[in-house]
């Protein structure tokens, strides 16, 4: 008689599961809003999840290095709605976080392997033309 006073978790999956299917595109819509809305505070989790380095530890770090690419002294800003002039953490599975480097940098070491001997045969190479 009516409907039971307790619901088991059958019922809660069925019911998310409808609920979803009758409202996906306000959710869908409402998620794209929110994540257009936290960008910020998404980029600190997802980095967080990645690397390991908190929002602080990110600003004492950048400050460290007087707000630059660790490697071409750049200056940089930390969060950029631009593509590609975001600061990027570089990270290795051995050291964790090493630095914060330019796009550029950051590409240059990941595309020379980095390999601090392929990239002292890219310098000793350059200044034979230099
Ligand atoms: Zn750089």
């Amino acid at each position: 008689m009516g409907r039971p006073r307790i619901r088991d978790a059958q019922y809660w999956k069925d019911y998310g599961v409808t609920y979803y299917q009758t409202h996906k595109e306000s959710i869908k819509k409402d998620k794209r809003k929110y994540r257009e809305n936290n960008k910020i505070k998404l980029s600190n989790a997802e980095r967080f999840r990645r690397y390991g380095i908190s929002e602080n530890e990110l600003y004492l770090l950048f400050n460290k290095q007087n707000k630059s690419c660790a490697i071409c002294r750049k200056p940089l800003v930390l969060y950029s709605p631009i593509k590609g002039v975001s600061a990027h953490v570089d990270h290795d599975s051995e050291y964790g976080v090493r630095g914060i480097l330019c796009h550029s940098c950051n590409i240059g070491i990941g595309n020379l392997q980095h390999d601090p001997f392929i990239i002292r045969a890219a310098e000793r190479y350059l200044h034979h033309y230099v």
